[in-house]
């Protein structure tokens, strides 16, 4: 992730209607390839940040070599500097306070999980800064359709896993696609331990969504590109909203707000960020 500084919302340029398109037919190999997180359990409740521990409560997690002895105190340092910057959701906060981040980085790079940074997951890709995952989240959760509640969510470019654990929290059902097997892989083995029934885990390419979660409340893009792929858009439920990183000139990408309504799609273009390009095909 670049900078992120929060700039004004503003209308974006075109802030017109895209022309509604059948959505493509997904491969079988697509379909075949869904992993489900099926296991019952769902990783048992860390305590709240500053909320003490009862005495003889068994232990949550493991300390992170290097986090010190207990994890949720950085988390909750993190979670704060995140408010500060206008996070404002309890849900997204506390789900921010919950997702062990430190679970997604190599061990290495440990004691750098809860500094505001994007850090590198292998194969030239990176795990999303904590401040633009919780934004981004916020702003998904900020839709007509999640009014009542977020229901469906696609998440184009799964990574280590570490958003799909956050949008575990605060959505019904997750889906989320990676064009990379090692990572798709590497998010599988992450998320295993965290047993996450409403997790489902596809390897594809995500230009073309994933027509077997349709129609989604909300569409949340890791990777930008030049534009947002017409697939989305169909996919989208009406009253859902689609959040995700395009290219607005050379070198320089801006958070996009697509909504859905009856009457077509509203743009919103937001602040700078950096994301990994968009690239389609597996591999
Ligand atoms: N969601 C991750 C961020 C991963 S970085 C996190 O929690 O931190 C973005 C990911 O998008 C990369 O793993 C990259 O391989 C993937 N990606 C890029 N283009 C894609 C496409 N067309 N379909 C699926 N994944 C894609």
């Amino acid at each position: 992730m670049g900078a992120d500084g929060r700039q004004a919302v503003g209308r974006g340029a075109g802030g017109g209607t895209v022309s509604e398109r059948r959505s493509p037919q997904v491969p079988g190999w697509i379909a075949r390839s869904v992993q489900s997180q099926t296991s019952a359990a769902r990783p048992s409740t860390p305590r709240v940040p500053g909320v003490p521990k009862a005495l003889g409560a068994p232990r949550v997690a493991a300390s992170p070599v290097g986090v010190g002895l207990d994890s949720s105190t950085v988390r909750a340092r993190m979670v704060q500097r995140i408010a500060a910057a206008g996070v404002a959701n309890p849900q997204v906060l506390q789900a921010m306070a919950t997702v062990e981040r430190h679970r997604f980085v190599d061990s290495a790079l440990v004691n750098q999980a809860y500094e505001d940074n994007s850090l590198p997951i292998g194969l030239g890709q990176t795990i999303s800064k904590p401040s633009v995952v919780a934004r981004m989240v916020e702003l998904l959760l900020d839709s007509e359709a999640a009014k009542a509640g977020l229901r469906r969510v696609l998440e184009i470019g799964t990574g280590c896993g570490y958003q799909v654990a956050v949008l575990a929290m605060v959505a019904k059902e997750v889906y989320s696609i990676e064009r990379l097997r090692g990572l798709h892989e590497k998010a599988r083995g992450n998320l295993r331990p965290l047993r996450l029934p409403n997790v489902h885990l596809i390897l594809g390419d995500g230009m073309a969504g994933f027509a077997g979660g349709a129609p989604y409340a909300g569409i949340i893009s890791a990777a930008g590109g030049d534009n947002v792929p017409q697939a989305w858009c169909d996919q989208l439920a009406v009253g859902g909203r689609l959040v995700a990183p395009v290219v607005v000139a050379a070198g320089k990408q801006a958070l996009l707000v697509i909504d859905k309504s009856s009457h077509g799609f509203k743009q919103t273009v937001l602040e700078a960020v950096n994301f990994v390009p968009l690239k389609s095909g597996i591999a």
